[in-house]
């Protein structure tokens, strides 16, 4: 990607959802420059997840628009009108998304490799020997190298959960979705995860968007955090700022409750 290329990685134009009669999100602005590290915080029922959920495509907005690299995501304007974009279009531009869920969500009857080669091998068409010569450099990375033929079930939660995280980053994603990735974790096993996504965070330009209730996590990856009240951003600022003096009487009771 060029220097000098600002298309955000991410854009929110005017996004409403609705669940029935509620309203969750109304007229949602905001962009996630390339290469941010963009953490949502905020009470429950905020909108955190509905907003990760709508990247996922596991839900659609009501209106408005989601761009990603500049691209129309599910919907765009045409003849003045809000349209879906075709299915084809649609898995091309999802493809530059990865995801990392709270319940790991690998396929327990494959192995670790095979759990990380196969969207490669199925989606991209990437010849098998070179799908696997990337799996076992991202092994290396999340620290699984010796885990390469084991069965999902023998791995700890957090051994599997860096195995979701190498296979989401086995597709290359230019942005990474991270839904509440330690909450299913012991605590004695979530270091180590947010160890791996710093290292991550470290060592590619990889776009982050992360909904966590673990302010740590927030403060050692992030470099923007997004409070959320009520479907809307009441406040942004660096983690450093946020976390020591957050500005607003929301954000500060909510940090009071969390921390
Ligand atoms: P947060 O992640 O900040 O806790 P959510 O995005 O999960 O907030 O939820 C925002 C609101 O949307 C809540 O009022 C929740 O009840 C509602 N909601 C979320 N998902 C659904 C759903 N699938 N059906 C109905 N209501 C939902």
């Amino acid at each position: 990607m060029p220097d000098n290329d600002t298309t955000p990685a991410i854009e929110f134009q005017g996004v409403g959802k609705r669940f029935g009669d509620n309203v969750v999100l109304d007229g949602l602005n905001f962009t996630v420059a390339k290469g941010d590290r963009v953490t949502l915080i905020g009470p429950s029922g905020s909108g955190k997840t509905t907003i990760l959920r709508l990247l996922m495509t596991l839900e659609e907005a009501n209106d408005g628009l989601i761009l990603v690299d500049g691209q129309p995501y599910t919907h765009e304007i045409r003849g003045g009108k809000r349209v879906a974009i075709s299915e084809k279009r649609r898995s091309l531009v999802r493809r530059r998304v990865g995801m990392v869920f709270q319940q790991f969500n690998l396929f327990p009857n494959m192995s670790v490799l095979e759990n990380i080669i196969e969207a490669p091998i199925h989606v991209l068409g990437i010849p098998k020997a070179q799908a696997v010569a990337r799996a076992e450099d991202l092994l290396e990375k999340v620290g699984l190298a010796d885990k390469r033929d084991a069965r999902c079930t023998q791995l700890s939660g957090g051994q599997q959960q860096r195995v979701a995280i190498a296979r989401a980053l086995a597709m290359e994603p230019e942005i990474l979705l991270l839904d509440e990735v330690t909450s299913a974790l012991d605590p004695e096993l979530v270091a180590d995860v947010l160890g791996v996504l710093r290292n991550i965070a470290e060592t590619t330009d990889i776009t982050m968007l992360i909904v966590t209730h673990e302010m740590q996590f927030a403060r050692e990856v992030s470099n923007r955090v997004l409070m959320f009240d009520g479907g809307k951003i009441i406040e942004e600022a660096h983690p450093e700022a946020i976390f020591t003096s957050p500005e607003h009487e929301r954000t500060q009771e909510f940090l009071r409750a969390v921390l």
